[in-house]
This record gives structure tokens, sequence and C-alpha cells, in this order.
């Protein structure tokens, strides 16, 4: 079953943080780095427990233990892939080492807010939707505060709802994600059906599907 890293995340947050068998304090979620330590084999995880204890003796001893064998200054942390039951260790490189990825709590908030603002978005979306309410669309649909996701949805209803007004809007947004911008293109496509209707190639003033001269520019349209 394949799962998304939220979906993943998810499941993680809700399990009980295991104790690291080298000082038993409670280990933390940490996001896996894209890179490999060892085996090439891949973390298994896209997240995993990890003791971030200064004062764990694997932690602590292992500074130690790697001059001393092997004149590295590295040492280890415990980690653990959710839900096994195998503490593996891992090579760190400074006090940091590891430390990059770890999901704490302002990592958390963040992910918490931005869930809640697609979730709002998508409610107010779905309402404007029902109500037919194309501004209430547009407007959503050009604030760049609101996610990426939520952006995405209203380009797809704007196409379904939207009237010929907001074409303009939409041909003039500057936006820098390549689905959005797809979903745009595709709206102004849809809104154009629906009216029976094109964009002049000459003036880009809209016209009737059918027109053969421009009402705008006068251009010979027939065919173009
Ligand atoms: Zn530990
Ligand atoms: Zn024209």
């Amino acid at each position: 079953m394949f799962e998304t890293r939220e979906e993943v995340l998810q499941r993680v947050l809700e399990m009980e943080k295991p104790k690291c068998p080298y000082c038993s304090q409670e280990m933390q979620i940490w996001e896996v780095p894209p890179i490999n330590f060892s085996d090439g084999l891949g973390w298994g995880s896209p997240f995993m427990f990890l003791c971030v204890n200064d004062d764990c003796p694997l932690y602590k001893e292992g500074w130690d233990h790697l001059m001393e064998n092997y004149a590295q200054t590295a040492s280890y942390r415990c980690c653990n892939s959710p839900g096994s039951k195998n503490f593996e260790v891992m090579p760190v490189f400074s006090s940091q080492g590891g430390m990059g990825q770890l999901i704490d709590n302002e990592t958390l908030l963040a992910e918490e807010q931005l869930k809640e603002s697609i979730k709002r978005g998508f409610n107010l979306l779905s309402e404007c939707y029902v109500s037919k309410d194309g501004p209430a669309v547009l407007h959503i649909l050009m604030d760049v505060t609101e996610p990426i996701r939520v952006r995405v949805k209203a380009a797809e209803m704007i196409g379904d709802i939207g009237e010929l007004e907001a074409i303009e809007p939409i041909r003039n947004l500057r936006v820098g994600n390549e689905l959005l911008q797809k979903e745009l293109d595709g709206a102004v496509k849809k809104i154009h059906k629906r009216f029976y209707t094109r964009e002049c190639p000459f003036c880009a003033e809209i016209i009737k599907r059918r027109a053969k001269v421009c009402k705008h520019c006068g251009s010979d349209v027939a065919g173009k």
C-alpha cells in the first residue's frame, strides 16, 4: 500500500514515542535526509524516531570511541524505524548531525496551520461553488497567502462557474507554480467554451468563437 509522506507522518504522530535503549529518554520524530548514510538501501521510512539526548551514553562515548579507533570526529545516535522493534545506530558528524530534520513542535505547528488553512479554504470554496459565487472564488484564487492547493482548487472551480470577466484577471496572474498555471490555462479554456467565445489572436480581446472579424481591432480572424 502506498502512503504519502503526510500519511506516514500522521501515522507516526499517533504512535507512542519509543524510549532510547541506551539512555531511556523518549525519542523524537525525525525526517530522514535525502541521502543515505550506509548501505544505500534507503531509510525504509520517511520518518524515524531518533534519540536527540546529548547526554545519551551512546552519543557521549561515541566521540571518544571513534576518535581513538578511527581518528574521526563523529559519534552515533540511536534511531528506530517506526513500528519496528529494532534500534539502530547511525553516525553523526557534529552535535547538530541528524538534527536538521527534527520534527519539533514548531514544524508540527506549521504543518497544523497549513492543514487548517487548507481545510478552511476548501470549505469556503465549496460554499462559493454552491452559491455560484464566481467573484469570491476569483478572490481566493488571486490571494497569494492562500495555500497553493486551495488556489489550484479555486482555479479548477472558476472554470466551471466563472464569468467572462474572470478571464482578464486570470490572464494577468503571474504564478510560479506549474500545476497552478496549468489549471489557470484550463480554466480560461473552460470559460470560453461555456460562453462560446475566444480571444482575438491579434488584440487579445474576447470575441465570439464564430467571429470572422474582430469587433475590437477589426482584424480578419476567420479560421484563426
Ligand atoms: Zn539515547
Ligand atoms: Zn482583435
